[in-house]
């Protein structure tokens, strides 16, 4: 009955710090979880307030048109609300884009963001991935050009390696690309890597002015609201109208929707956020020289240590309740580690410098 799914795995997603509970006994606020890129600070208090004040809203299904949502976003982007779709994260918008295009050959870089190869599966599409891990767009372009995938995914930053390609050299891509492809740009780490280097900045404007291109971001890193689940696409609006053809009704809660209003309207909090993600990430880059360990020079919330026996570090981190993400699986030993508040990080590195 379920032939087509047979190549198709359940993802895993990041340990729970529940199951962390039950398996070593460790008191659930001793657990530092830095598996997700999650943002360690959360949200706003202004959006946790506001969303105290609606919960007695939550029998009322959301405005289904997300109008104010949009209408925020846009303003953000110097858009229109019609270039707009809203998500249950950018998850369910790439979702939406993969299902409607139900492409034959998908093509994405060795090593990113896994809902791409998933939802390719789910339609029967064949996953094409470059010889480089990294994004390498000569090697995007040669297969393009044998191939004709109808979805090409950049991830820009790149997760889970941190890598980000510069604007340009997108813009460029994209201009070398027929129209019949579908370019999904995906931005969910953008706002750092804006923050960190402008030459990687993407103009969303720019972008979606081609006409086979959609842009999506999230709420979930930069803006803290992973646990609300709230994404969203942008493009033209004749491809926005046919992915809210795929789009279920209220497919975000009535408090996401707040949440997600709020959080635009504080900035402020979310670029400190960002400050501190890189004065941090510091001390795991000065660790990793310090140990000889090689690093990748992440343009996100999280970094790629290149540690030795990696599968037993993250064991042993996980016994004194510290989960990160371990790489071995991808046939190489390292360490993803989401960048945390400051005393968390000093407790991951001074644990790391005791058992590596
Ligand atoms: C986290 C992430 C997303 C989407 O997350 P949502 O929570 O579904 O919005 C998309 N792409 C990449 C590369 C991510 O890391």
């Amino acid at each position: 009955m379920f032939e087509k799914l047979k190549d198709l795995k359940v993802y895993e997603a990041g340990k729970p710090i529940e199951l962390v509970v039950r398996e070593f006994g460790i008191k659930p606020n001793e657990i530092i979880k830095l598996a997700s890129n999650e943002n360690p600070y959360g949200p706003s208090p202004k959006v946790i307030e506001a969303v105290k004040n609606i919960a007695h809203l939550m029998h009322r299904y959301p405005d289904d048109s997300f109008f104010e949502l949009k209408e925020g976003l846009a303003k953000k982007f110097s858009l229109e609300d019609k270039n707009f779709i809203i998500g249950a994260g950018s998850d369910q918008v790439l979702e939406f884009a993969i299902h409607g295009v139900a492409p034959k050959k998908v093509l994405m870089a060795g090593i990113t963001f896994a809902m791409y190869e998933i939802y390719s599966k789910q339609v029967g599409a064949e996953i094409l991935k470059t010889p480089s891990s990294m994004h390498n767009l000569d090697e995007f372009l040669e297969i393009y050009k044998k191939e004709k995938p109808e979805i090409i995914f950049l991830c820009v930053p790149n997760n889970p390696l941190g890598e980000c390609l510069d604007a340009d050299e997108v813009y460029d891509f994209i201009e070398k690309i027929d129209n019949d492809t579908l370019v999904i740009v995906d931005g969910a780490y953008q706002e750092f890597a804006a923050y960190k280097d402008a030459k990687k900045a993407l103009d969303v404007k720019r972008l979606i002015s081609y006409p086979n291109v959609l842009y999506t971001g999230t709420f979930s890193k930069a803006y803290g609201l992973g646990g609300m689940r709230v994404g969203y696409g942008i493009a033209n609006e004749e491809i926005i109208r046919n992915l809210h053809k795929l789009r279920p009704p209220f497919n975000i809660t009535t408090l996401s929707l707040k949440a997600a209003l709020e959080a635009l309207k504080d900035e402020e909090w979310v670029r400190m956020g960002i400050e501190n993600n890189f004065k941090e990430m510091q001390k795991y880059i000065d660790f990793a020289r310090e140990k000889g360990f090689n690093y990748i020079d992440s343009f996100t919330n999280f970094i790629v240590l290149y540690i030795p026996q990696s599968t037993e570090i993250a064991d042993k981190l996980l016994k004194r309740g510290i989960i990160v993400r371990n790489m071995a699986s991808y046939g190489f030993d390292a360490l993803r580690i989401t960048i945390g508040k400051p005393e968390e990080n000093d407790k991951v590195i001074n644990t790391l410098r005791e058992i590596s």
